[in-house]
């Protein structure tokens, strides 16, 4: 990194400086082409709006895509989880390890089915769930794990596989930061009994909202479908077909279908899917290649045998090289134009789940000290090269600001 004088240095745009981009470079936006616009168009001249023949061809797809047995499409990732967890039967008395460095809905999910969220503690390296950590935290009525796939690279799967069946807990993977990635144990989707993902247009494809859970095991996949749809046992195109009228709620279930118009644009996002991971992997190695060395930020570290889909490209800030703290980092480059973000603020520290569950400052150390750290760098499928430079530049523009 070359060092600049004080008067070589370009005012900061905080300080009334020149920003580096007149307009924000979002963290994430979605790419969407002609093929998804026809798509949306065709689904809306059909004779089915929703519950017609695009959701099984998405589902097919999307299987096919992540080499699962089952994808059941549902409304949200928030709903993927919350189905997954009521297909496992989880209830009030159970509770479930989250890693405290998620997104409210991993953890949400656990607790709309009356059990209750306990909080796992993550890698200081990978920002993944730390397996010793989930050991400390199982309990006599622990049932479940969610693992999540930090920042789109994929958990250790064979530990946390291993760790499950000898605790007898159900492996559920909150993959919605992974679709597309492959590990050395297989395809982000094959990982877990139950896998969910989420189509928001932050995420790597996208219906506007959406979510689906995959799985190997036909029983969960047609209870998944069921739950979905009230609980009902068949569908209307179902009954369409063969005439019958009458239907079973057979157990309570949520309205929580995605559309044919969402599943017109899923299929049409499919296509796109690994050209996309390619270009995200392609802006993270330019990232890797810039930052690796860099003494004032620290990218994640790699784990061996993971795959990763570069939702995110997370860096940690060297405090002690610096200044300042994050926050004023953080405005400093929302000033430059540079859309950064900050996954995540660790669960325990949030009101809902020191109210509900007691949880508080010093639950997940690790978590809350990577924390004060985290910035999410700009990365999305859309990105140029030079966009990048933009991002790169107003970050060694900042940082030697307020080098120490
Ligand atoms: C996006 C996301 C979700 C929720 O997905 P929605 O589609 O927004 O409901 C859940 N977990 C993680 C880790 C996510 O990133």
């Amino acid at each position: 990194m070359q060092r600049t004088t004080q008067a070589e240095r370009a005012a900061l745009a905080l300080d009334g400086g020149t920003p580096v981009r007149a307009r924000l470079l979002p963290y994430a936006r979605q790419s969407i082409g002609p093929t998804e616009v026809e798509a949306v168009v065709a689904a809306l001249g059909s004779d089915w709006l929703t519950t017609g023949p695009r959701v099984g061809e998405f589902e097919q797809r999307f299987a096919e895509a992540t080499g699962a047995r089952h994808a059941v499409a549902v409304s949200s990732g928030t709903a993927a989880l919350h189905v997954a967890m009521a297909a496992l039967e989880l209830r009030e008395g159970d509770e479930v390890l989250v890693p405290a460095l998620t997104f409210a809905a991993s953890a949400n999910a656990a607790l709309y089915v009356g059990a209750r969220p306990v909080f796992v503690d993550v890698d200081p390296g990978t920002l993944l769930v730390d397996p010793l950590d989930a050991a400390r935290k199982l309990g006599p009525r622990t049932r479940a794990l969610v693992a999540v796939d930090y920042a789109g690279q994929t958990c250790d799967y064979a530990v946390l596989q291993s760790f499950c069946a000898a605790s007898g807990l159900e492996l559920v993977s909150d993959a919605c930061h992974a679709l597309g990635a492959l590990d050395e144990l297989g395809r982000v989707g094959t990982l877990a009994r139950l896998n969910t993902f989420s189509l928001h247009p932050a995420k790597h494809i996208t219906s506007a909202e959406g979510g689906v859970v995959t799985t190997a095991d036909g029983e969960l996949a047609s209870r998944l479908r069921t739950l979905r749809n009230h609980g009902i046992d068949t569908d209307l195109a179902q009954r369409e077909r063969t005439g019958a009228h009458h239907y079973d709620v057979a157990r309570l279930g949520w309205n929580y279908r995605l559309t044919d118009l969402q599943c017109a644009l899923g299929s049409a996002q499919l296509a796109h899917l690994e050209e996309f991971v390619a270009r995200r992997a392609h802006l993270a190695t330019r990232y890797a290649q810039a930052l690796e060395r860099h003494e004032l930020v620290r990218p994640l570290r790699r784990r061996p045998g993971a795959g990763h889909a570069w939702h995110l490209y997370v860096v940690q800030l060297e405090l002690e090289r610096l200044r300042a703290d994050r926050d004023r980092i953080f405005r400093a480059l929302r000033a430059e134009g540079i859309g950064v973000q900050v996954h995540y603020r660790p669960l325990p520290l949030h009101s809902l789940y020191r109210e509900r569950l007691g949880t508080r400052a010093g639950d997940c150390p690790v978590a809350e000290a990577a924390y004060q750290r985290l910035l999410s760098l700009p990365l999305f499928p859309g990105m140029s090269d030079a966009d990048q430079d933009d991002v790169l530049h107003a970050l060694d523009k900042v940082l030697e600001a307020y080098r120490a």
